[in-house]
């Protein structure tokens, strides 16, 4: 087994890992920053930014990343790829942190910043369908429904952000909701209603994905009516939430009701030494810019409890 060591192991490098990395290298600690894939996290996965600070015009968020990247790496850091598995110890005794393909990293504090997934809708042809038409990143797969017909399904800030993107390509964008108003931003909702390419379905729910090789249609639930239509369409986006990467983290670690780690305002979990920031916390507002907070207090929190 190769053990590397560190005195802070920050696992995931979306915006709040890399805030903590460049935080903690800043602060001479000896930083083991551990990426997944590439960096980026779920800002790989949009196309554009234009609620980041100090960016008026807005910015490509590929550019956002590798402007984070190279900034983080700047100070020296070192990196290392892996998927953790387990995290093991205590803060008295320290951490040894476990990666696939037999890595562990022995370390005295731990910032989790592994993000969160895509939600599924768990109907029938979900599964089947995947890479079929139906996607769950517009940014990756948009430009494969130039001039067809897709539907977004959710009414929150990624449905409607990525129902707008997709109508560059799409010639009608569905956007199935299964209330009557939308919980998008005003803005985003302004945009949406005043776009002739899209078109809202109300109170409505997928009962289920058709289609053999390909989608062909949705079938629909009008939860009002109680009655089943099927919307003959290409492409099915779904973006109806988030569930926190935390499978290797310890039950120990407490949770909110929704499975996101619960911290105090120093990003400090339940168990001493293991610190949480970005988008696998519980908060009322998961925005790069809150990300990058939570990653620098994250940070500046290790490196007062390691003196
Ligand atoms: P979200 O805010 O949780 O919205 C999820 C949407 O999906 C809601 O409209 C919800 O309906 C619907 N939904 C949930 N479960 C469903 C189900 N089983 N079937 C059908 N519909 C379902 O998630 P999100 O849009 O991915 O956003 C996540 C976080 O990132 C939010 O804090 C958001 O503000 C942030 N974000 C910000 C930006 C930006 O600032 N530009 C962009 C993207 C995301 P209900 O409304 O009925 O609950």
């Amino acid at each position: 087994m190769g053990i590397e060591r560190a005195d802070v192991l920050i696992l995931g490098a979306g915006p709040a890992g890399m805030a903590a990395a460049l935080y903690a290298s800043r602060a001479k600690l000896d930083t083991l920053f551990v990426e997944r894939l590439s960096p980026g996290g779920q800002m790989l996965w949009t196309h554009w930014v234009e609620n980041y600070l100090g960016f008026p015009d807005g910015i490509q968020a590929f550019e956002l990343v590798d402007k984070m990247a190279e900034h983080c790496r700047k100070f020296g850091i070192r990196e290392m790829s892996g998927e953790a598995t387990a995290i093991n110890g205590d803060a008295k005794s320290g951490f040894e942190v476990v990666f696939a393909g037999d890595i562990s990293v022995r370390c005295r504090a731990v910032i989790i910043a592994t993000g969160a997934s895509p939600k599924r809708l768990d109907v029938p042809g979900e599964v089947e369908l995947t890479g079929k038409g139906v996607s769950y990143c517009a940014t990756c797969d948009g430009a494969f429904f130039r001039d067809q017909v897709v539907a977004v399904i959710g009414g929150g800030d990624t449905a409607i952000e990525e129902a707008l993107f997709l109508t560059r390509f799409a010639s009608k964008v569905y956007v199935v909701h299964r209330r009557d108003s939308l919980r998008a931003t005003k803005i985003l909702q302004e945009r949406a209603f005043a776009n002739p390419k899209l078109e809202f379905v109300w109170d409505s729910v997928v009962e289920r994905i058709v289609g053999d090789d390909a989608v062909k249609a949705v079938s629909l639930l009008n939860k009002k009516s109680g009655t089943t239509t099927d919307l003959a369409l290409d492409g099915v986006f779904v973006f109806i939430g988030m569930d926190p990467n935390l499978a290797f983290v310890p039950e120990t670690v407490k949770r909110d009701e929704s499975g996101f780690i619960l911290t105090d305002a120093w990003m400090k979990t339940s168990v001493p030494g293991i610190f949480a920031a970005g988008d696998c916390c519980s908060k009322p507002l998961r925005q790069i810019i809150t990300a990058v907070s939570d990653g620098a207090t994250a940070a500046f929190a290790v490196s007062h409890m390691l003196g």
